[in-house]
C-alpha cells in the first residue's frame, strides 16, 4: 500500500465549500488504496487576519504569544476539514503538530523542524483512518507552540513524508504546476513536468511562490518526490525530483525574478582583515538572511561593499550597519530599496558555455544597466532597477527559447 501525503494549501480549504472539494480527492486517494496523510494550511486570509488582530494591540507582540495565535488557523481547517471527511462516511482524524511529534526550535515566527516522530501517524493509518494534520506549527522541546514561517505548512507535509516514507507528497494548490516564469508577465510561460531539487530551490529563493523554500531543502535532503498541482483539475502537474542526465539538455529551465530585496552599501571601509566580520556579525546575529555580497577591489586602502537583504528587514539593517560602519570608520551607508534580482535556471549550464554572456547581451540590447552579478553553478543572477524587472523576463525567456511551443534550447 502506498502512503501518500497530500497538501491543500489555503486557497483549497478558503471555504465549505472548498474544502468538500478536496475532501473528496482525499476519498478518492483513500478509495484506490493509499494511506493518505493531508496536511492543511489556515483557509485563506485567515493567518493574515490574525497578525492584523495582533498588531491593532501592539506594533510588536511577544512573538511566543503570536505564534500561540497564528497556530489557530489550522486547528480550524483540520477539524472543519475532517467533520468533512466524516460527513461523507469515512473515519478520519485532525491532529495538531505536538500530536503528531513536530519537534522543532525554539525561533519563534520562523522555527525549524529538528523531528517528526511516525508512530502515531502510523498507527492512525493502520487503522484505516484519513489522517488531518494542521500545518505551519510545532512545539519546542519544552512544548512551547512555534511556527515555521509563512507558507510553512508546505514543510510540515515535506517532512511528514519524509518521516514516513510517502511515495510522494502532493503539494496541491491555485496554480497547475511550476511554469517557466511567471505567467503573469509571459503569457507564453510554459508548465515544465519535471524540475530537480536545485533548479527548484533557485527558483523558490527567486520568488516564485509554488514552494516555500524549507520544503525543497527537505525533501532534497530526505528524497521525497513532491508533485506540485491544482487542486481544481484534475491534470498532472510538475514533479520536483531529484536530478537526472535528461535534464542536463536542456541549458535554461526557468527565469525568476525577485521584488522582495534592498541593496545596502557601505563605502570606503578600511580594507583589513575582520572587517567584512565585523559588519556582519549583528546582522547575522539579527536573523537577517544577505543575499549577494559584492566588494570592490580597495583603493588606498579602502573598499566599497554591497549586500543585499529582505525588504522587510531593510531598516533595521541600515540601522545595525551605520553602527557598525561609524565603529570601524567607513565612510556611509547607502541604501536602495528599487531593485530587482532576475535570474536564468538550469542544471544544463554546467555543461554549456557562454550562458551568462548571453544573458548580459539580451539585457544590453535592452539597455538594461546591471548593478550587480552573481552565479551559482546552475544560476545566473543579476541586479537592476526594478521598473525593468517585467522586461527583463519577457527578454531573457524568448532569448533562452522557453517559450510555449519551443522545445528550448539544446
Ligand atoms: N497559514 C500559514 C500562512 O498563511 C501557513 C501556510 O499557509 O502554509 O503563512
Ligand atoms: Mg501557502
Amino acid at each position: 500500500m502506498a502512503i501518500v501525503v497530500q497538501k491543500y494549501g489555503g486557497t483549497s480549504v478558503g471555504s465549505l465549500e472548498k474544502i468538500r472539494n478536496a475532501a473528496e480527492r482525499v476519498i478518492q486517494s483513500h478509495e484506490k488504496g493509499n494511506q493518505v496523510v493531508v496536511v492543511l494550511s489556515a483557509m485563506a486570509g485567515q493567518t493574515d487576519d490574525l497578525i492584523r488582530m495582533a498588531h491593532e494591540i501592539t506594533p510588536e507582540p511577544e512573538p511566543r504569544e503570536l505564534d500561540v495565535l497564528m497556530s489557530t488557523g489550522e486547528q480550524v481547517s483540520v477539524a472543519l476539514f475532517a467533520m468533512t471527511v466524516q460527513s461523507m462516511g469515512y473515519e478520519a482524524h485532525s491532529l495538531l503538530g505536538f500530536q503528531v511529534g513536530i519537534l522543532t526550535d525554539r525561533l519563534y515566527g520562523k522555527a525549524r523542524i529538528h523531528e517528526v516522530n511516525p508512530t502515531r501517524l502510523l498507527n492512525g493509518l493502520d487503522k484505516g483512518r484519513i489522517l488531518v494534520v494542521a500545518g505551519f506549527q510545532g512545539t519546542d522541546e519544552s512544548g512551547n507552540i512555534t511556527t515555521l514561517g509563512r507558507g510553512g505548512s508546505d514543510t510540515t507535509a515535506v517532512a511528514i513524508a519524509a518521516a514516513l516514507g510517502a511515495d510522494v507528497c502532493e503539494i496541491f494548490t491555485d496554480v497547475d504546476g511550476v511554469y517557466t516564469t511567471d505567467p503573469n508577465i509571459c503569457p507564453k510561460a510554459k508548465k515544465l513536468e519535471f524540475i530537480s531539487y536545485d533548479e527548484m530551490l533557485e527558483m523558490s529563493s527567486m520568488g516564485a511562490k509554488v514552494l516555500e523554500i524549507r520544503s525543497v531543502e527537505f525533501a532534497k535532503k530526505f528524497n521525497v518526490p513532491i508533485h506540485v498541482r491544482s487542486t481544481f483539475n484534475k491534470e498532472r502537474g510538475t514533479m520536483v525530483v531529484a536530478e537526472t542526465k535528461d535534464m542536463e539538455k536542456v541549458v535554461v529551465s526557468g527565469v525568476a525574478y525577485n521584488k522582495n530585496e534592498a541593496r545596502v552599501t557601505i563605502t570606503k571601509v578600511p580594507d583589513r582583515p575582520g572587517v567584512a566580520g565585523q559588519i556582519f556579525e549583528p546582522v547575522f546575529r539579527a536573523g537577517i538572511i544577505v543575499d549577494m555580497i559584492v566588494q570592490n577591489t580597495s583603493d588606498e586602502g579602502r573598499t566599497d561593499l554591497t549586500f543585499t537583504v529582505p525588504k522587510t528587514d531593510f531598516l533595521k539593517t541600515m540601522k545595525l550597519v551605520s553602527d557598525v560602519a561609524q565603529k570601524i570608520g567607513a565612510e556611509k551607508v547607502l541604501g536602495d530599496e528599487d531593485i530587482a534580482k532576475v535570474s536564468i535556471v538550469g542544471v544544463g549550464m554546467r555543461s554549456h558555455a557562454g550562458v551568462a554572456q548571453k544573458m548580459f547581451k539580451a539585457l544590453a540590447n535592452e539597455t538594461i544597466n546591471i548593478m550587480m552579478i552573481s552565479t551559482s553553478e546552475i544560476k545566473v543572477s543579476v541586479v537592476i532597477e526594478e521598473k525593468y524587472t517585467e522586461l527583463a523576463v519577457r527578454v531573457l525567456h524568448e532569448v533562452f527559447g522557453l517559450e510555449d511551443g519551443e522545445q528550448g534550447e539544446s
